[in-house]
């Protein structure tokens, strides 16, 4: 592949995302949420980080930035619409823009619904999508700021993309996520499929990402609500589900 993709785990149930264009061997990592996570990933990666790229504001997805860029000089690439909340951008971009890794480009998406500000980036060449906590497997972001509607359309941009498209979300929730689902939509059968293979993943200590977003459409109630109203119905379950 021109461009491998690759979870690290970070804090408590964080991935950050390690990219390598084959081509020019550049670097990027994105949501580094703590430091020393992250420099090991790039050291173990080869010492080389080009860019950072920043889904939302959020303290686990940015607090290693400014350290990658003072130790590596990587450029940090995130929302215009949310600059002031993010360490200070050398790359600000807004919906439709690209962003080039060597010989690699992503297209930034807005997808609101979790904060305000956020995005997603899509590498379509390689169909790599770098969606932080909009889109998880088996579930969507908690509405934080954003209403249903924002992240129905969100997800809505997310079901448009090839079914082969990598799925690199931000937490590992994908168990606790199947048990909601199962509530939802207990006789799917690419769900109870999905948390049995998820349940082994975990059990043998491998992330359960990244998923596709044929699976994720075939599986997730999120991606699967029909309508705003039925996401804003399960989003709310999901809220008080224990
Ligand atoms: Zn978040
Ligand atoms: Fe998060």
């Amino acid at each position: 592949m021109a461009l491998s993709v690759e979870p690290v785990p970070c804090l408590s149930d964080n991935y950050l995302w390690l990219l390598k264009d084959a081509a020019t061997g550049a670097v990027a990592l994105c949501d580094p949420g703590e430091p020393e996570a992250a420099i090991a990933a790039v050291e173990a990666g080869g010492g080389r980080l080009d860019m950072v790229l920043l889904t939302h504001h959020h303290g686990d997805h940015i607090a290693g930035a400014e350290a990658l860029r003072a130790k590596y000089g990587a450029k940090l690439v995130g929302a215009a619409a949310d600059a002031r909340r993010l360490p200070k951008l050398d790359v600000a971009l807004a919906e439709g823009e690209t962003v080039a890794l060597g010989a690699s480009e992503a297209v930034v998406i807005d997808t609101p619904g979790h904060t305000r500000g956020h995005i997603a980036f899509y590498f379509a060449t390689a169909r790599v999508l770098l969606c932080g906590d909009t889109l998880f497997s088996l579930g969507c972001g908690r509405l934080l700021e954003g209403n249903a509607e924002e992240m129905f359309a969100s997800l809505k941009k997310f079901a448009a993309l090839p079914g082969e498209t990598l799925v690199c979300c931000g937490h590992e929730y994908t168990e606790s996520n199947a048990r909601f689902a199962l509530t939802v939509e207990p006789q799917n059968k690419a769900l109870v499929a999905r948390t049995a293979e998820a349940a082994v993943q975990r059990a043998a200590g491998r992330p359960t990402v990244p998923t596709t977003m044929a699976e994720e459409m075939a599986a997730n109630p999120f991606l699967r609500a029909g309508s705003v109203a039925k996401l804003a119905e399960i989003r709310s379950a999901k809220d008080s589900f224990r």
